[in-house]
């Protein structure tokens, strides 16, 4: 037997008062709890007030979800409610995908106090935490990402060896939570990786933890099969560092060589226009930071469809005026928050949705940012069809606020839903 939204709803009006009294004395309105797979055969339907298109901006009301096997198997408005299914009732809130970080360090994290030798951070993590400690930093920190709403996010190096790979996979399998991740291993770089000079006799035993050097389009080559080998979901290269600048041929190759093994490729690339012109035309697929780049670049990036992953921070002009010269040149955004500072006083995630406050300063509408938290990233990580929108035979990946994110981006500052691959992570009631 089917019956109707409106019926439904009649009739779960008692059932929702009992409910909530029962949670309110209870007071523990939030739920873990993540599965290695989602394989449940029994259809789940979430029923909202309202589904925020973050393709076309359009605010959808009264929607239906279908979903079943961890994936949206149905999502319309006002679509019939078997009473067989498992009901998600948040009719008072808004649904829209859930928030995607293209660029994140999760296994990394940095204590301004030791800095007081340069680089001398970075060294102590190398040198004292073992990969063990190192993946489970990253888990506290994916932990936190997820609870913030964060269902995918890129990790882009400064990770140990290989700790992001045991990290994804550990998530997975069900055994920590996270969002699901997408890897890069260690960065491909010009000698000395990022680290500031250190005793050459140190060099190969420090830097090759965390970095693989190439010095030429042969090395460039193995350093992408290694990342593949060693368990790679995309490559990460630091096409400068310095005065060291990596080739185009050496870039050229890491780009081919990355394409046959069907994995994209992430370009940290800063310094004005020289890295970036460099990585955008070996073919690259996203260009980190850039917080200067030309009109001219951006306009062969959006020609090449190339996106731009700019890691701001609040209250910079050069970063504002750039982000509008992208939006100028039509240049897709895919947000990525590059946090990696200790902070004890908030959560990475909070950090990241915080971050979203830069994009608004620098002029980007409530749209054009909601679609670098979803849209964007999902095709750059994950390619088309699978996160970033909430369409038939995407994962079920949602999150819910109070208020319309089209009118206030900031409500995505606290989440009031996640659901990830149909898990439910995080409900704090209707
Ligand atoms: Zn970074």
């Amino acid at each position: 037997m089917k019956i109707s939204t409106h019926q439904y709803l009649g009739h779960l009006t008692l059932k929702l008062v009992l409910l909530k009294i029962l949670v309110l004395l209870f007071c523990n309105t939030t739920i873990y709890s993540q599965t290695a797979e989602n394989n449940q055969k029994e259809l789940t339907v979430l029923i909202a007030k309202a589904f925020i298109d973050v393709q076309t901006g359009k605010t959808i009301m009264n929607p239906v979800v279908y979903i079943r096997e961890g994936k949206i198997e149905k999502i319309g408005s006002g679509l019939e409610i078997p009473t067989s299914a498992k009901i998600i009732d948040l009719s008072g809130k808004y649904i829209l995908p859930g928030l995607i970080d293209a660029h994140t360090h999760l296994c990394h994290e940095y204590h301004g106090e030791l800095e007081r030798v340069s680089g001398a951070n970075t060294i102590a993590e190398t040198v004292k935490l073992t990969e063990g400690d190192r993946a489970l930093l990253g888990a506290k920190y994916a932990r936190e990402m997820l609870l913030s709403g964060y269902t995918s996010v890129r990790d882009l190096g400064n990770s140990g060896t290989n700790s992001s790979v045991a990290l994804r996979d550990a998530i997975n399998k069900g055994w920590v939570m996270g969002p699901r991740l997408f890897v890069s291993t260690r960065a491909i770089s010009p000698i000395g990786g990022q680290f500031s000079k250190m005793a050459p006799e140190m060099q190969n035993l420090i830097v090759s933890k965390e970095y693989v050097e190439i010095n030429n389009s042969d090395e460039a080559r193995r350093a992408v099969r290694q990342a593949i080998y060693d368990g790679a979901d995309c490559i990460k290269i630091i096409v400068n560092n310095d005065k060291l600048v990596l080739s185009e041929e050496e870039l050229t190759t890491i780009v081919e060589e990355a394409k046959r093994a069907g994995v994209k490729v992430a370009a940290h690339a800063t310094n004005g226009d020289g890295p970036s012109l460099l990585a955008v035309k070996a073919g690259v697929n996203s260009i980190e930071h850039a917080y200067t780049i030309s009109a001219d670049v951006l306009k062969l990036m959006s020609e090449k469809n190339i996106y731009l992953v700019p890691t701001d921070a609040s209250g910079v002009e050069r970063y504002q005026k750039r982000i509008q010269r992208a939006l100028a040149a039509n240049v897709k955004i895919a947000f990525g928050s590059d946090l990696y500072y200790y902070n004890p006083q908030t959560t990475r995630g909070q950090i990241a949705v915080g971050s979203y406050r830069s994009y608004k300063e620098s002029g980007m509408t409530n749209l054009q940012i909601l679609q670098s938290a979803t849209m964007h990233p999902g095709i750059l990580l994950a390619g088309e069809g699978k996160i970033g929108l909430l369409q038939n035979g995407y994962f079920a990946d949602i999150i819910a606020s109070d208020e319309n994110p089209l009118d206030n981006i900031r409500t995505l500052e606290n989440v009031v839903f996640i659901m990830k691959g149909g898990d439910v992570i995080k409900n704090i009631g209707n």
